[in-house]
């Protein structure tokens, strides 16, 4: 890797990692458990970056689609906080799990409460959180309207393909479900919150929609690009930094090592990440390391901190 130079041009410096990962795209293994997801081409590769001053920069297949899956946590953590403020803790936790994505063991030993929003029965828990008041099919309305207001772009959508799949085969994520209302920790029947977390992970993004949707995290709660105020200051810092110790599960301290800033993962091969001040990052590689986080995507990111000197860690 070459040396950092801040001032580079940032079109320039995603070019040249584009460049530079040309040859290892294909690399990682592509989710393989539902169809859709296993028939996706494992040599896509996309990148957006929008910055705080409006700025858009995008690399290869930045314009495609593809299924976001965990990323959408970030997404309905945040209505969930804007329900019910600080008293979704009592709930769910707020640290680091150590462990994978759909781990059920430490959901036993403690109590039921998922260790924090980001894992599948924390995010599971989010979803019967913020369906208090709601129809399962109102709510995933409201979900998709948050993030197409996020976006500010109307033709955000649910692949509906996904999320059958995903109910047909989720026996998983079933279980965890189950498990927590065996605690009593479910409010609704366990169809109807899995039938909303399903439809929130199919959400279908590109990586310049998704850059554009994670900007409020980026410039401290408001969407510069269109004024919109989401959450506050102090929000907005308080969700990166679930984003830096829990974003990428087992694997989120080899990524914050790496990286230095804050991001959320999906299995999908997407990666949404926040340099704060700076800009909101989204990459696409559908390859996915040990953990279920997109090899290359991290790769990506480490390459972009690196020539930038983004981190949150210091100048
Ligand atoms: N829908 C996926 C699941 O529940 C989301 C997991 C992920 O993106 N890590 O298994």
């Amino acid at each position: 890797m070459r040396e950092p130079k801040p001032q580079e041009d940032l079109q320039a410096i995603i070019d040249d990692i584009y460049l530079e990962l040309t040859p290892r795209l294909g690399e990682g293994k592509v989710a393989d458990y539902i169809p859709q997801l296993a028939r996706v081409d494992a040599r896509h590769f996309g990148m957006a970056i929008v910055t705080t001053g409006g700025e858009v920069y995008c690399v290869g297949d930045a314009e495609m689609p593809f299924s976001i899956q965990s990323i959408s946590k970030v997404f309905t953590l945040t209505l969930a906080l804007g329900k019910h403020g600080e008293n979704i803790w009592n709930r769910v936790g707020r640290e680091p799990s150590g462990s994978a994505f759909n781990s059920i063991v430490q959901l036993e030993h403690e109590g039921g409460k998922p260790r924090n929003p980001f894992i599948n029965a924390g995010a599971i828990r989010i979803s019967d959180l913020i369906l208090a008041g709601h129809t399962p099919k109102e709510l995933i309305g409201e979900i998709v309207r948050f993030v197409r207001y996020l976006a500010d772009d109307e033709n955000i959508v649910i692949d509906h393909e996904v999320a059958r799949s995903e109910t047909a085969t989720g026996y998983r994520n079933i279980a965890l479900a189950n498990f927590m209302r065996s605690f009593g920790r479910l409010d609704h029947p366990v169809e109807h919150v899995l039938g909303v977390y399903f439809h929130h992970c199919a959400l279908a993004m590109t990586c310049s929609q998704l850059a554009k949707a994670g900007l409020f995290l980026a410039a401290g709660g408001t969407n510069p690009l269109t004024g919109h105020s989401v959450v506050s200051r102090q929000r907005a810092r308080r969700i990166n930094a679930l984003m830096l110790t829990c974003g990428h599960y087992d694997g989120s301290g080899d990524f914050a090592y790496r990286v230095g800033l804050p991001g959320k993962s999906g299995v999908g091969g997407g990666i949404m990440a926040v340099a704060p001040g700076k800009a909101s990052i989204a990459v696409w590689s559908p390859g996915l390391n040990d953990y279920g986080n997109s090899l290359l995507g991290s790769l990506a990111l480490e390459m972009l901190a690196a020539r930038t000197g983004w981190s949150v860690f210091g100048p």
